[in-house]
């Protein structure tokens, strides 16, 4: 193996010194040149981060989108300027690609969670627990280029010709996509097994910095911000902070929410952390077949189904188990990255759940004739049927968690 081995570093080290330098672009990326155009036209004079980012998800490519990030101290300001010149702020959105979101954002809560318009990047979570049978598992990745603008002491807008990122920092939108966990505490809120990472997250750059989301499995809303040291130009030294305008979003579109059953079946599962409104929304497939189900079994046994969890209005992993009741006072588990089993990962509720494809169904009255009818009833009502706890697992033909036929 020696030689060979020798004849692989020669042949590696080749590669190194054939392959051209990375061109040191001082030129911004062109695009971004109309951004800062529009920026001077709505009047805006403060520092701006412009993200250029590439979504791959299940490693496709899909379109790139761009969005900016202000100072936090800026926003107002910011907002006031795209207010006051609304054709120059159209075209700015334009240039920027904004996202279309294509959930049904009918019941959403619009207290907690962000309205379909005022969502920028949007990425499908990672599914680290894909079976084999259906491609293995994925990790989404979204690719950044961060460009940035500052104002010289004449009050100028001028592109930051490089500079140190000191860091970077995701962070989840408390209570956002049905996530009614302990809100208030930055840990909880900035942790990687729930925000997913960058990486780098530090680094020098010249013209534009280089890094990449690894995205969570959990889907939910996410703001970032970026520290930067400018080197060179008129603020070198400089330091900058940034928050995005627009929060980013990680989840499953196009999930609806069963309708409320009435005679035939009830909904019921919601918990204070995953309320009622958000945890019963499925693609329509599924959501026809337990309603056709639930008719069906009413009209045997007359009796009522009970529809527990689906999943959560923006899919992705659907983390039951967190709380516990102690005296009477809901108690939920503290959160560190080192805790699996029941912080933002627990492994023993809903491995499933994620895409709007299964689901849990129960009886009200349990005889053991209307088991015998229910059980009957979902074999032909659904793709597969597992007994789980005290109630049923069922999936839809589509789910990925079928068993290969
Ligand atoms: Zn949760
Ligand atoms: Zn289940």
């Amino acid at each position: 193996m020696r030689p060979f081995g020798g004849r692989l570093l020669f042949l590696l080290a080749g590669l190194a010194a054939c392959s051209p330098d990375r061109p040191v672009n001082l030129q911004p990326t062109p695009a971004n040149g109309d951004i800062l155009r529009l920026i001077e036209e709505i009047g805006f004079r403060g520092p701006v981060a412009i993200v250029t980012a590439t979504p791959i998800e299940d490693g496709h490519r899909r379109a790139t989108k761009r969005s900016l990030m202000v100072p936090p101290a800026q926003r107002d300001a910011f907002g006031a300027a795209l207010r006051a010149h609304p054709a120059a702020a159209a075209r700015l959105t334009l240039a920027l690609q904004q996202a279309d979101e294509i959930t049904d954002p009918n019941q959403i809560d619009s207290l907690n969670n962000t309205r379909r318009d005022s969502l920028q990047v949007l990425v499908a979570p990672s599914i680290l627990n894909r079976p084999a049978s259906a491609g293995g598992p994925v990790e989404n990745l979204v690719q950044f280029s961060l460009e940035f603008l500052d104002i010289d002491p004449n009050g100028n807008i001028f592109f930051v010709p490089g500079g140190d990122i000191d860091s970077l920092l995701l962070m989840a939108r408390i209570h956002s996509a049905g996530h009614y966990h302990d809100g208030s505490s930055l840990l909880e809120d900035t942790l990687p097994r729930r925000v997913g990472r960058f990486d780098p997250r530090t680094g020098s750059f010249t013209t534009s910095f280089q890094t990449t989301w690894h995205v969570p499995e959990f889907s939910q809303e996410i703001n970032h911000t970026i520290r930067l040291t400018e080197r060179g130009g008129p603020n070198d030294g400089q330091t900058r902070f940034f928050f995005n305008v627009f929060p980013y979003a990680s989840r499953v579109t196009g999930l609806h929410r069963i309708p409320p059953g009435g005679a035939t079946y009830v909904r019921t599962g919601g918990t204070t952390e995953h309320p009622e409104d958000f945890n019963d929304w499925a693609v329509q497939p599924l959501i026809d077949a337990i309603v056709s189900f639930a008719t069906a079994y009413n009209q045997a046994r007359g009796d009522v189904v009970r529809v527990n969890d689906l999943s959560l209005f923006f899919g992705g992993r659907f983390d039951v188990g967190r709380a516990s009741t102690v005296n009477g006072v809901t108690v939920l588990t503290p959160c560190h990255e080192g805790d699996l089993q029941s912080c933002w990962g627990n492994a023993n509720g809903h491995q499933e759940h994620r895409l709007g494809t299964e689901a849990d169904l129960n009886l009200t009255t349990n005889t053991l004739l209307n088991r015998a009818g229910f059980y009957r009833l979902l074999l032909s009502h659904f793709q597969s049927v597992y007994p789980e706890g005290n109630h049923w697992h069922v999936r839809d033909a589509a789910s990925i968690y079928n068993p290969p036929r």
